[in-house]
């Protein structure tokens, strides 16, 4: 099966083509066209430039990532595109391109989620079988998945206000660190004392997976503000025991969430039990390593994808849509793009906290 994933639901402009031969997926081609630059000047996402910038660039990631992989139009199978959730117009963009291929062509076409997107890469870069545990940890979102199928999902909690990447950013513009601010805190954290500052562990007191992020991001302005009054600006030492400080309350409070999902996944008696963490915030050492931690304390695999794919891209996009084209899932020209689609059936309420 060769498949042509289109990604285009935030700030990314992506295709990939990939193909899976005897259930072995090889990503042929990932094209991903960020837009970062036309938004950087207004301090967030703006949706009518990323809609324009998509319509824009789609043509050409496609024409670029058939290039690569070296495959005509004729050479696919079937055609999977982010149908939601994300920025409508960037979204309807995307659709109405996999749309015209598809009518061009005669390819079946696949609607994807992109978060579904998200939580089956594991099973791309790992070959993990189902069910699976996941955290999905990024800028955008933190939610705590069982895995059980490609159409399957069990939410198990995730933040009720800022996602944690959004608080690693926030963090870094209150420390006059560039955007995005992740790696820059991980960075200076590294030098500090984790020890100095005991910022707040929000809602561990509190039984369930559900987190919350935001009230860290309040003490630590308070804490600042405070080294500031009393000594008129912020030694090099303060930044770095307050990024310290911050990073080791968020890595407390995912590992002692990601603790108790592993109880919820591990009473399903799971026969090779795993975790697989994804999103940027999983690219921080320190989160990683404390959630591996607790995996071999509670006795799951770890897994963490390659960076380029726990990130927007439009290879997971296709990966998503050979599960459910192997399933005999089809979608017609009716595939409307919509800008909330929550995972879990069972419970549309809790879903897209963080968003
Ligand atoms: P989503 O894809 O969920 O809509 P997004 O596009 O913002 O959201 P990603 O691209 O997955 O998310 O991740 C970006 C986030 O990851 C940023 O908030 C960034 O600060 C954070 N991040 C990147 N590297 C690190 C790091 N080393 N430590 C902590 N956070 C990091
Ligand atoms: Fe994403």
């Amino acid at each position: 099966l060769t498949i042509l994933g289109i990604e285009s639901s935030c700030d990314d402009t992506a295709a990939a083509v990939l193909r899976v031969e005897d259930g072995l997926p090889s990503i042929l081609s990932s094209v991903v066209h960020g837009q970062a630059e036309l938004h950087e000047a207004y301090g967030g996402v703006v949706p009518e430039i990323a809609a324009r910038a998509h319509a824009e660039k789609l043509d050409i990631c496609v024409k670029k990532a058939l290039t690569q992989a070296n495959v005509t139009l004729s050479a696919l199978d079937a055609v999977a595109v982010t149908a939601g959730p994300g920025l409508i117009g960037g979204v309807l963009s995307g659709v109405m391109c996999a749309k015209g291929i598809t009518v061009a062509t005669g390819l079946p076409l696949i609607g994807v989620n992109h978060l579904a997107g998200h939580a089956l890469t594991p099973r791309l870069t790992d070959l993990i079988a189902y069910p699976y545990l996941m955290l999905l940890v990024s800028g955008g979102h933190c939610q705590f998945l069982i895995v059980h199928g490609c159409e399957e999902f069990t939410r198990l909690g995730g933040t009720i206000d800022d996602a944690p990447g959004e608080a690693f950013d926030k963090t870094a513009r209150l420390l006059g660190l560039p955007q995005p601010g992740g790696p820059h805190v991980e960075q200076e954290a590294k030098q500090g004392d984790p020890t100095r500052f005991r910022f707040p562990r929000p809602l561990l007191d509190r039984p369930g997976c559900d987190m919350s992020f935001s009230g860290l991001k309040t003490a630590l302005l308070r804490a600042r503000d405070t080294l500031i009054a009393a000594q008129g600006g912020l030694t090099r030492r303060d930044r770095a025991d307050l990024c310290a400080g911050f990073q080791a309350a968020v890595a407390d409070v995912l590992a002692e969430k990601t603790r108790r999902a592993l109880g919820v996944y591990l009473a399903e008696a799971p026969p090779m039990p795993m975790f697989a963490v994804a999103g940027g915030v999983a690219a921080n050492s320190a989160i990683r390593a404390s959630l591996e931690t607790v995996c071999a304390a509670e006795g799951a695999g770890f897994v963490a994808p390659p960076l380029a794919l726990c990130t927007d891209n439009a290879a997971m996009i296709a990966y998503a849509g050979a599960e459910l084209f192997a399933a005999g899932h089809r979608d017609d020209l009716t595939l409307a793009a919509r800008p909330r689609w929550p995972l879990d059936r069972s419970s549309p309420a809790l879903i897209g906290g963080g968003k």
